[in-house]
């Protein structure tokens, strides 16, 4: 039975007004953003000249102190014909980032979106770079909508209407794509593993590649046994939905010189997304207390396959490869076995000591079929390791590489939009703790310690010497508690840095 499902997240409602004035305009709602000691400068003044001086009334009185992400409603504020004026800090203005400004105009689209509104202004600061601006129009699409996929009543309703003032068209076209692909990623997290299994996820997948442009194929586990994927057709064993591998490729390289081909110097990126469905742990059963998240165990897949929707959308300048390993791990008859031992696709054996440690098992052969595309370079995020969390928290990823500057690339990228991240080490030590005494190698290390690198050790075995980084998401993919500025549930970890990266930083 296949049941309906809410369209892929419309954000055409919103639009660009550059020169209206955000007080004459009938609205619900105008959102200001205020920094600390600002009522005095930028959109607050105009605003406060508006409303007789009510800012810096309020600001004297010390209600509105600008700090980071309150927001303070002003129902009925004079001179405005919106019905509320709605001011959100943003903390000391020499702090101000894009990624601070993501987070609070999203907590302020948040808070907004707790009833229905049809037209929200939000008024951009002339101070603001474009990339600011970016990031604002993202952040305000993505904290509109909550999690409300199998709800009668949503808890948040998005806009109809979004306006944008003293912004450029171009900037919040951007911000709009972008927050489609974060958007995106967050809802597929969010659907429930009885809903996205490897068949169905590969079905979303052909559904955005038919809207992006981008070029797909799906391989069933007939075309991987003739691929020798065995990694993945191990893990997808104990389950009756069989595995799958998508193949997204975009080729953008030519695409700002006239239609000229593709140079063949032209950066080519490679993304690979851990895509496990639902983890059951398989055989080695996780408690039912650590299974219950477990649908979000395909985050990465999801984040790679938002990114490269939104680099095509974008239409960047640049050839793009995505692998997404599709499996879901379940405890069938035929499930897999532990002292079971592998052949992945590469020829790397793999003796199985724990089949809960299964991504880095279906990755090893998406990272193998991805290497014979020659990329420059390949970035693989996966909800790979519990230990990751127990190393840097659940807000962080943690970075791994076998090439410093394509991490710092990426780190870079992370930073430029307002994602943690941190990179840890890959000495040549931690290979000894995954060597198998009857195989090439094991799927776990030695022990529990250092389970996070000895994970990132076993995928370096399949990259071929390609530089690569490793991103383990098993904290920040997924939050079970909501935030200021976005509801609990999948977050869409990871969609801007690899739309950030693959642009340049421009
Ligand atoms: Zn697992």
């Amino acid at each position: 039975m296949t049941r309906e499902f809410l369209p892929p997240t419309g954000s055409a409602g919103i639009v660009c007004e550059p020169t209206a004035r955000p007080h004459s305009i009938d609205a619900d709602a105008v959102v200001v953003f205020l920094p600390e000691g600002g009522v005095n400068t930028g959109a607050a003044a105009e605003l406060d000249a508006a409303t007789g001086g009510m800012l810096t009334r309020l600001a004297a009185a010390g209600e509105l102190a600008g700090r980071r992400y309150e927001c303070v409603p002003l129902l009925a504020a004079p001179g405005l014909r919106a019905g509320q004026l709605l001011v959100v800090g943003l903390g000391k203005r020499e702090d101000l980032t894009a990624g601070v400004v993501y987070r609070a105009a999203a907590t302020a689209a948040r808070h907004l979106a707790s009833r229905p509104r049809s037209r929200v202004v939000f008024v951009a600061d002339g101070s603001w770079t474009t990339k600011q601006v970016e990031q604002a129009v993202a952040g305000a699409a993505v904290g509109m909508v909550g999690q409300d996929l199998y709800r009668a009543e949503p808890k948040r309703t998005r806009f109809g209407t979004t306006i944008w003032t003293a912004a450029p068209v171009e900037a919040v076209d951007r911000g709009r794509l972008i927050a489609e692909g974060v958007n995106l990623a967050r809802r597929l997290v969010n659907m429930a593993p009885d809903d996205l299994y490897p068949q169905s996820f590969a079905d979303e997948c052909a559904t955005v590649a038919g809207r992006t442009g981008l070029d797909i194929e799906i391989w069933d586990e007939d075309h991987l046994v003739r691929e020798r994927c065995n990694g993945i057709l191990a893990v997808g064993r104990g389950s009756i939905r069989p595995p799958r591998l998508v193949i997204l490729r975009y080729r953008g390289a030519g695409r700002t010189g006239q239609g000229q081909p593709a140079a063949a110097d032209a950066p080519h990126l490679a993304l690979v997304g851990k895509g496990v469905t639902f983890d059951s742990g398989g055989l080695s059963l996780k408690p039912s207390d650590g299974m219950l998240t477990m649908k979000c165990d395909m985050s990465g897949a999801a984040a790679v396959l938002a990114a490269a929707a939104t680099i095509a959308s974008l239409r960047l300048p640049i050839n793009l490869v995505v692998g997404i390993g599709l499996v879901e791990n379940m405890t069938g008859p035929a499930a897999y076995k532990l002292g079971d031992v592998i052949r992945a696709r590469s020829g790397t054996t793999i003796e199985v000591h724990n089949t809960d440690a299964e991504g880095r098992i279906v990755l090893a052969d998406v990272l193998d079929v991805i290497r014979g595309e020659q990329p420059h370079q390949i970035i693989d995020l996966a909800t790979l390791t519990g230990a990751c969390v127990v190393a840097l928290g659940q807000d962080v990823a943690g970075l791994f590489t076998n090439d410093q500057s394509c991490c710092d690339a990426l780190a870079a990228a992370a930073r430029a939009v307002g994602e943690p991240v941190w990179q840890l080490p890959m000495y040549p030590d931690y290979d000894e703790q995954i060597k198998s005494e009857v195989a090439d190698i094991k799927n776990v290390g030695d022990g529990r310690w250092g389970g996070a690198i000895t994970a990132a050790k076993f995928l370096e075995r399949f990259v071929g010497g390609i530089p690569w980084t490793h991103v383990d998401i098993a904290g920040p993919a997924f939050s079970e508690k909501s935030r200021p500025w976005t509801d609990g549930g999948g977050t869409g970890a990871m969609v801007r840095p690899l739309v950030e990266l693959a642009r340049g930083g421009e």
